[in-house]
């Protein structure tokens, strides 16, 4: 193990301090700034394995591998190693004028190799929000030099998450982020999701699918197919609450698309790297993209990076036709992020993580998980690979969609992540779903010790609601 600042239990930081200065000057991520300088910020300072530690000396189990990206844990001292050999060799340099760099390279074909077959091209980014702007300029300009320039019109999903600049935040689906900043812009149009908890009553999981897939049909339609350019969706969403959709959707979404033409966008941010216990959830779910989307556990998070794996379909007519394809980053490329990167998949490769997700910790976290489903607050509970989440209720009931809901105005969900927060351990809320993506290279011992972790903290906020008068 490496050297590390603070030793469990130490207290090498001044925390209220920092936190000071953090309310002054640091305005976070999706918070209300208000609320937060309020409470003071919990100061995160190290990190190794599943676990973090606060500037407290408290231990923490990230159930969330940070923000879905540490795929292989903290502490990896051969990624720091190879960032600082290449820093020394090459911190920085472009790709825009007819240069290149030995890791950006490396890792196109790297990338290349464990990605499906009909890809063979890289372009890349700094982060999942721009691949996705990028997607949303190449379908574009691959229709125009189609020839079909009323192409242009990109179909989504409400509360999809594809990032948060301007054309990713369109692309998503959130209400809240919509209501902020005049968007979606125009081009981009949304239909349902795949939940079968909120939506599929009086269906069978496989009939629900083939349902949702047709509300993709049914705006194609309306639109008039000869407008749209393709079709974006995450395999498993993700921020939308981790939203597994049935086994039958994902064949019906590439049926239509390839019926009527249209390019299909897997976006993989999150699903990619082993998460689903596949390089890319995409050959588990059985589509065929022409685009993904890639970012956070490529390099797990580590140094930022991301980018856009382009198939073959389209790649032939932008190399083809030739003429720039005006888009692109300064760190488009970056040596040091494309280190990390090839570092992170050898480590994954040489742990055969993805194959432990796929057939020994994945199916142990499944059955883990659902043994929840006993606890009096959960009403539904699922997990593909390492994502997992269960819907918290109020009355539970044999069939799923007749458990009786909180008001969403009470917020259990976020009351249930402050007794998770304050017990070590980090489990998301979406809404009343409770949410995990944990590191890949957790183990069965570290499984167990979430589960009982979780299970912990269910009951602790059963105990809070009933004292409330809520449950
Ligand atoms: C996180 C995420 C993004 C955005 O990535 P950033 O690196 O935060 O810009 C896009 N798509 C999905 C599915 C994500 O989970």
């Amino acid at each position: 193990m490496s050297a590390n600042p603070v030793q469990p239990g130490a207290q090498a930081f001044d925390t209220r301090a920092i936190q000071q200065l953090d309310s002054a000057h640091y305005l976070h991520p999706f918070t209300d700034f208000k609320d937060l300088n309020s409470k003071g910020a919990r100061v995160i300072v190290r990190g190794q394995g599943i676990y973090l530690w606060d500037s407290e000396g408290e231990k923490i189990l990230d159930g969330m591998s940070g923000l879905w990206c540490v795929n292989v844990g903290y502490g990896r001292t051969s990624i720091s190693e190879a960032v600082y050999r290449q820093m020394e060799t090459l911190p920085f340099y472009n790709s825009f004028f007819n240069t290149t760099n030995v890791p950006a390279t490396r890792l196109a074909a790297k990338l290349v190799e464990i990605s499906p077959p009909q890809f063979n091209h890289v372009f890349y980014t700094g982060s999942g929000s721009e691949g996705n702007d990028t997607n949303l300029r190449m379908v574009r300009r691959y229709w125009d030099l189609m020839g079909f320039k009323e192409r242009h019109t990109i179909i989504s999903r409400h509360n999809a998450y594809h990032g948060s600049t301007v054309a990713g935040a369109s692309l998503g689906g959130m209400d809240g982020m919509h209501a902020q900043g005049g968007l979606p812009i125009p081009g981009i149009v949304h239909i349902g999701q795949p939940n079968y908890f909120e939506s599929g009553r009086g269906m069978t999981e496989a009939e629900f699918g083939i349902e949702a897939a047709g509300w993709l049909e049914a705006k194609i339609l309306e639109l008039g197919p000869e407008k749209v350019a393709a079709f974006i969706g995450e395999p498993v969403q993700g921020a939308g609450g981790v939203i597994i959709p049935p086994a039958t959707y994902w064949p019906e979404i590439q049926r239509i698309c390839d019926k009527y033409g249209i390019l299909l966008i897997a976006d993989e941010v999150i699903c990619g790297f082993g998460r689903l216990g596949a390089w890319f959830g995409s050959e588990l779910l059985g589509i065929k993209p022409d685009l993904i989307t890639f970012a956070k556990g490529v390099s797990s998070g580590y140094i930022p990076l991301g980018g856009v794996l382009v198939g073959d379909r389209i790649a032939d007519v932008l190399i083809g036709q030739g003429g720039d394809f005006n888009h692109g980053f300064t760190y488009s490329g970056h040596p040091v992020a494309c280190a990390a990167a090839l570092e992170n998949i050898r480590i994954i490769e040489d742990e055969q993580l993805v194959k432990q997700v796929a057939n020994v910790t994945g199916p142990y976290l499944r059955r883990k998980f659902a043994s929840l489903r006993d606890h009096p607050l959960v009403g539904y509970a699922d997990s593909y690979g390492f994502v997992a989440g269960l819907n918290l209720v109020r009355k539970k009931a044999e069939v799923v969609h007749d458990c009786e809901l909180f008001t969403p105005e009470l917020a259990v969900g976020m009351i249930c992540r402050g007794h998770m927060f304050n017990n070590g351990m980090i489990m998301r809320a979406v809404g009343d779903r409770m949410i995990i993506a944990p590191p890949l290279v957790m183990t069965k011992a570290e499984i167990d010790e979430m589960v009982n972790k979780i299970r912990y903290c269910l009951d602790k906020t059963l105990a809070d609601l009933q004292e409330r008068g809520l449950a």
